[in-house]
């Protein structure tokens, strides 16, 4: 197909209207021009008959001596072009120009009746092979009678020789024009486009050989292609992260259910190996299912983390006070803290209205406790404190515990990673609860950091936006009075 490319529809489209309007001014110029000739040979036609005319009142039945001459001369009927007739008032020739035959052109009945009413008459006839003659019928009136009648006629050939040249001159100038911008224009149009090729073929080698690290070159012109290649480069680079992420997300997860799966395998088989005592039954059992809770909490998370990729986790927002989540939460951790002679401290706690997901909100909270006591020698204190100021809450959780490296900090909210990679089976976390956190706090368009330092403690720092309510007021600003039985010592 001729037109199956942009280039060639951009070029036709503007070749047609080009086309179109060259056209229509020409039709235009030739018509008002055409006009205009045949106006003036009409008002040249009437100046000579006026002359003549003067010449008719003379009321002379021949013609008067010299007279031919002095038209000759003056009025240019010497030559073929020009011819002149006087008629007596009923019509009878009396006088005419010498280079025309009487026969030439005759006096119609509608001039002549024209010219008895006084009025003045335009023809056409067409005497000769080549050209028409354009004829005046002129009435001569004396006292209101008419008296002669004038004919002055000229030949058309100068106005046709001029119309044909320019149509000529018109017809060749729109061609050339036309060829011109065809040709111009498909070369600006594949100038314009050279960019949007470039795309495609990128596009197509992305395609083929799967490598989402190509780009396209983005021109130095920052117009609508130029603007295309930058989003399409911002496409791939977003492609390509989370195509990376999506297979650094999936061996991370085979990685960490092979473990378990592993130790499930072996440990079953061992234990099938022989026969055993029920007590020995009843240890391996219940080592399988720590292997099995383990492995629930690895999918549990997962799926949480990948709904929130796909933005299918639809939080429920509704008002909620952050204070009665936190004291909910501690008192769920107490259990775990009073295992490992661990205290949590509320050190302050104002009520903080914000319009949150009162589930994921509590999810995170406890990820964060739940942490500090995992990471706190026993002994160790995990403080809770919440404070509101301006339009935000902000939240803390502190531990005094093994604290995070310099190197690790960075890292420790990317998926699977865990900075304490010896720490035992028996407490080992997903690596997973840190990135729910932030994905939880970054989805109530709020903002959550750390601050570490080793054998020390860490802080986690939330910060949420409130819900503004001028009559909120603080519940407690000193330590926790208002929250008895959340400390808790081993
Ligand atoms: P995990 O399930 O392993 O705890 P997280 O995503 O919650 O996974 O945390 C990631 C890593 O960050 C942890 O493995 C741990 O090394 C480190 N970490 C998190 N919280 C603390 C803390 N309070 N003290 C010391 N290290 C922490």
């Amino acid at each position: 197909m001729i037109f199956n490319s942009i280039r060639s529809k951009l070029t036709a489209w503007y070749v047609f209207v080009l086309a179109t309007i060259l056209v229509l001014f020409s039709a235009l110029l030739y018509y008002f021009l055409s006009q205009r000739l045949y106006e003036s040979v009409d008002n040249s036609l009437k100046v000579s008959a006026n002359v003549v005319a003067k010449t008719a009142l003379l009321k002379y039945s021949g013609a008067p001596p010299g007279l031919e001459f002095f038209f000759e001369q003056f009025l240019g009927f010497g030559n073929l072009n020009k011819f002149y007739r006087i008629y007596d008032e009923s019509g009878n020739v009396g006088s005419r120009s010498r280079n025309i035959d009487a026969s030439q052109f005759p006096l119609t009945q509608s001039a002549y009746a024209n010219a008895v009413g006084g009025e003045v008459t335009y023809e056409t006839f067409k005497v000769f092979e080549t050209y028409p003659i354009r004829v005046i019928t002129m009435p001569v009136m004396r006292n209101n009678v008419l008296v002669n009648l004038v004919q002055v006629g000229t030949s058309l050939e100068g106005v046709h020789e001029t119309l044909r040249n320019l149509r000529i001159f018109l017809f060749t100038v729109v061609t050339a024009t036309l060829m011109l911008t065809t040709l111009v224009g498909r070369f600006m149009a594949r100038r314009a486009l050279k960019p949007v090729a470039k795309i495609t073929q990128t596009a197509r080698a992305i395609a083929g050989g799967a490598d989402l690290s190509k780009r396209i070159p983005v021109p130095e012109e920052q117009d609508e292609i130029g603007s295309l290649a930058t989003t399409f480069n911002d496409m791939m680079d977003r492609l390509e992260n989370s195509f990376s992420q999506m297979r650094q997300f999936g061996s991370d997860a085979s990685h960490e259910l092979r473990t378990p799966l592993t130790v499930l395998k072996g440990q079953s088989e061992l234990t099938l190996s022989k026969a055993r005592t029920t007590q020995e039954y009843q240890e391996v059992l219940s080592s399988n299912l720590e292997e099995i809770n383990y492995m629930s909490r690895i999918i549990e998370d997962l799926f949480t983390l990948s709904k929130s990729d796909e933005g299918r986790i639809k939080l429920d927002l509704a008002p909620v006070d952050l204070s009665s989540i936190i004291v909910e939460v501690c008192k769920h951790g107490e259990v775990l803290a009073a295992e490992k002679n661990i205290s949590i401290v509320v050190s302050y706690l104002e009520p903080a209205r914000i319009n949150g997901d009162a589930f994921r909100l509590r999810q995170m909270i406890w990820n964060l406790l739940h942490n500090g006591i995992k990471y706190t020698p026993p002994g160790g204190e995990v403080k809770i404190s919440l404070q509101e100021k301006d339009d935000f809450a902000f939240l803390t959780v502190q531990d005094n515990g093994i604290g995070i490296s310099e190197n690790d900090l960075p890292f420790i909210f990317n998926r699977f990673y865990r900075a304490d990679k010896a720490r035992s089976r028996h407490d080992r976390g997903s690596g997973l609860g840190l990135s729910i956190c932030k994905f939880i706090v970054e989805s109530h368009k709020g903002e959550v950091q750390v601050e570490s330092q080793l054998g020390v403690g860490t802080k986690f720092k939330v910060r949420l936006p409130k819900i503004p309510s001028p009559e909120s007021q603080p519940r407690a600003k000193s330590p926790h009075p208002a929250v008895p039985n959340l400390e808790v010592s081993g």
